[in-house]
């Protein structure tokens, strides 16, 4: 059973038909990765799935309900997280209170008070803490981690509201190869332990076939391509509109 299907997904800007007729699905505990070179439509149909944008047509459910109409704050009160990057406001803040002020918010959402905020959101913090390998990093303000470590307190901060399905767009932008991979690892380990849906983008072809499991192939707004990553990286369409003629994959540039 998917959690998430979509079907017919369109949206149109001006003449530009960013997002044409996508349709596919993503069931709890899979890592899917969508690629397709820039201008593809992938960060517009991220848009249409959690609220920002409002489709031309087609449809879009989690676990059986649809999120078509539906404000960014109440898909992601249906259980649809995504990553943001930490703003500079909040830099100054340690790892832990960055995380406990997101399970708080997550507390106002769900519970409609404070009530359980203080010494028991810190232990959770901690625990979320832990399951990204920050937990000894806790008190160090975030301003003063590695840009890999910072991006590893995003996804405690976006797990902090107990998503059935993330959402990730470019999670691994700026990073270096081996964090890009230790990253995605993570990211794996999360979808299986926790049975999370998790839908990403990435221009590493080594990360994408190393960690997803199922890839989505676009090209100007059409999806062209869909299957594990050794039917997507023999799949002649690919080959021909995503990587040009004549390239193959291999090794990330
Ligand atoms: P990708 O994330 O795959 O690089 P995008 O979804 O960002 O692609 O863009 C798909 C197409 O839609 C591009 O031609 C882009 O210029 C256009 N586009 C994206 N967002 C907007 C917008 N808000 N207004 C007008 N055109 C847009
Ligand atoms: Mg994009």
């Amino acid at each position: 059973m998917s959690l998430l299907k979509v079907q017919n997904l369109s949206k149109r800007f001006g003449g530009n038909l960013a997002v044409d007729g996508v349709g596919f699905e993503l069931a709890a505990g899979e890592l899917l990765a969508m690629i397709g070179p820039n201008g593809a439509g992938k960060s517009t149909t991220f848009n249409l799935l959690n609220g920002q944008l409002r489709p031309d047509c087609g449809t879009v459910t989690l676990a059986g309900r649809s999120l078509v109409g539906l404000t960014p704050r109440q898909v992601c009160r249906r259980g649809v997280g995504r990553t943001f990057q930490i703003a500079e406001t909040f830099a100054s803040l340690t790892v832990l209170e960055n995380v406990q002020m997101a399970l708080i918010a997550a507390d106002g959402r769900l519970f409609a008070g404070w009530r359980r905020a203080g010494q028991h959101r810190r232990d959770d913090a901690l625990a979320l803490l832990a399951q990204v390998g920050m937990q000894a990093q806790a008190e160090r303000p975030c301003s003063a981690l590695a840009y890999g470590d910072v991006k590893r307190v995003e996804l405690a901060i976006a797990l902090a509201g107990q998503p059935s399905l993330l959402l990730m767009d470019e999670p691994t932008a700026g990073m270096a190869p081996a964090e890009r991979l230790a990253l995605m690892a993570l990211t794996k380990r999360l979808v299986v332990e926790r049975g999370l849906a998790v839908l990403f983008t990435e221009h590493s072809m080594d990360v994408v076939f190393a960690h997803a499991d199922r890839l989505i192939v676009l090209a100007r707004g059409c999806l062209i391509a869909q299957g594990s990553p050794a039917e997507v990286r023999k799949d002649p369409q690919v080959q021909a509109v995503y990587f040009g003629s004549g390239r193959t994959f291999g090794a990330a540039p």
